[in-house]
């Protein structure tokens, strides 16, 4: 069982699939692990710890020369896989609604693509989810980067000079990411509230010790919603939702949004027109920008500022973090291989929950219920 680790190709993407831990702990499993040159670099590991975890660190072509497993933060090019066995799995971040076309060039060219961002959410794939992972260090550094734009403190501060008033936070969707930026600005001092469509996230902000934000007048979601996600909302909800962000938005200082439909395009929050009633020097910080924005006017990668607001937000923001964004994913990434570890075939053999949940291709085919509905 040889398994590849590839350097990222994906401009901006400076994590990597494998750290020595996960290398580590392959190998005790009975793999090979072959690794590219330079792949962890970006991610603060030096090939040297790969090569003392027990790794081989060769060339890219040389790491894919007769593997059987390729993993990957985003999914390589297909072209990159010559030499992998044939029906090589290829366990990564696939996009798979936005990236057909390189799903449909894995399915022909005979590869098993796995798409850990369709990992089902139940209770024993947790600590195989990578968007969790990924998404509870978003939520951190959304916050961060937003400080660090912000011309203002977030604590109260009792001075010689006078007064320095407490930042007014408000978070947008209240899934891992929002959760964490909510605990991240609360730590920091800023009075936080949040809104979610999802009832269930109600009992969780006020844990926090924030505020929640709720649309009262039209039912949003109830409890979790199913399997966590949240469903594209009907015009009257969303009306609701806008003039009670309306209302509350003019007196808030940081924004963070982070509201995603799996599937989708990130739903509209905040419009431009609501972004003109915000104080001068307030920050919004839009988490969902590489999925189509939750705000008006955000480029991914930008700071822009309208009405002396500034808008920003990542194309990639766990990138940001890339050596505790790269321990955790490598970590996700083994608890699955190792979940369902045979040891007497050598490999992995996937149930049908997690399997078919996350397979896209097998045989040639694009076998994806997800996909194919
Ligand atoms: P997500 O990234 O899909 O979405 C982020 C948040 O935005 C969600 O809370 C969603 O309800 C919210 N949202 C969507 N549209 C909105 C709108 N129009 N207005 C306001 N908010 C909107 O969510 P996520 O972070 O992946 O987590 C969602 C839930 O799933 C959480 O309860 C989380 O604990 C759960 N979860 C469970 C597991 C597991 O059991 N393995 C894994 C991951 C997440």
């Amino acid at each position: 069982m040889r398994i590849a680790v590839l350097k990222e190709q994906a401009a901006g993407e400076t994590r990597v699939a494998a750290s020595p831990e996960t290398v580590k702990k392959f190998i005790a499993l009975g793999a090979t692990m072959a690794v590219e040159e330079g792949a962890g670099a970006s991610a603060s590991i030096a090939d040297t710890a790969y090569r003392e975890a027990g790794a081989e660190v060769v060339s890219a072509a040389g790491a894919v020369a007769g593997a059987d497993i390729v993993l990957g933060v985003q999914a390589p090019d297909v072209m990159a896989l010559t030499g992998a066995k044939p029906g090589a799995w290829v366990a990564a971040v696939f996009d798979p609604f936005a990236q057909r076309e390189r799903v449909n060039a894995y399915a022909a060219a005979g590869f098993e693509a796995l798409a850990m961002e369709f990992m089902p959410r139940i209770t024993r794939a947790q600590s195989m989810d990578v968007l969790s992972s990924q998404s509870n260090l978003a939520g951190y550094k959304a916050v961060l980067a937003a400080a660090n734009q912000y011309g203002r403190a977030f604590p109260m501060m009792m001075t010689a000079a006078g007064t320095v008033s407490a930042a007014k936070c408000f978070v947008m969707g209240v899934g891992v990411a929002g959760l964490q930026a909510i605990a991240t600005a609360r730590r920091l001092g800023a009075q936080v509230s949040a809104t979610d469509v999802r009832s269930a996230t109600r009992e969780q902000i006020l844990s926090l010790g924030a505020k929640p934000i709720f649309v009262e007048s039209v039912a949003g979601i109830e409890g979790e919603g199913s399997g966590g996600y949240a469903t594209e909302m009907s015009e009257e909800y969303q009306q609701a939702q806008a003039e009670l962000v309306s209302s509350h938005i003019a007196k808030q200082d940081i924004v963070i949004t982070t509201a995603l439909i799996p599937g989708r395009a990130a739903p509209r929050l905040i419009s431009d027109a609501q972004i003109a009633t915000m104080k001068p020097g307030s920050v919004i910080f839009d988490l969902a920008v590489a999925q189509g924005g939750n705000v008006e006017g955000s480029v991914p990668d930008q700071v822009v500022e309208k009405h002396g607001v500034f808008i920003m937000g990542y194309a990639n923001t766990p990138a940001h973090l890339a050596a505790d964004a790269s321990a955790l994913y490598a970590r996700n990434l083994f608890n699955f291989l190792s979940a369902f570890w045979d040891k007497e075939a050598g490999k992995p053999v996937l149930d049908e929950e997690i399997g078919d949940a996350v397979r896209l291709t097998r045989g040639g085919a694009v076998v994806s219920e997800r996909l194919k509905g």
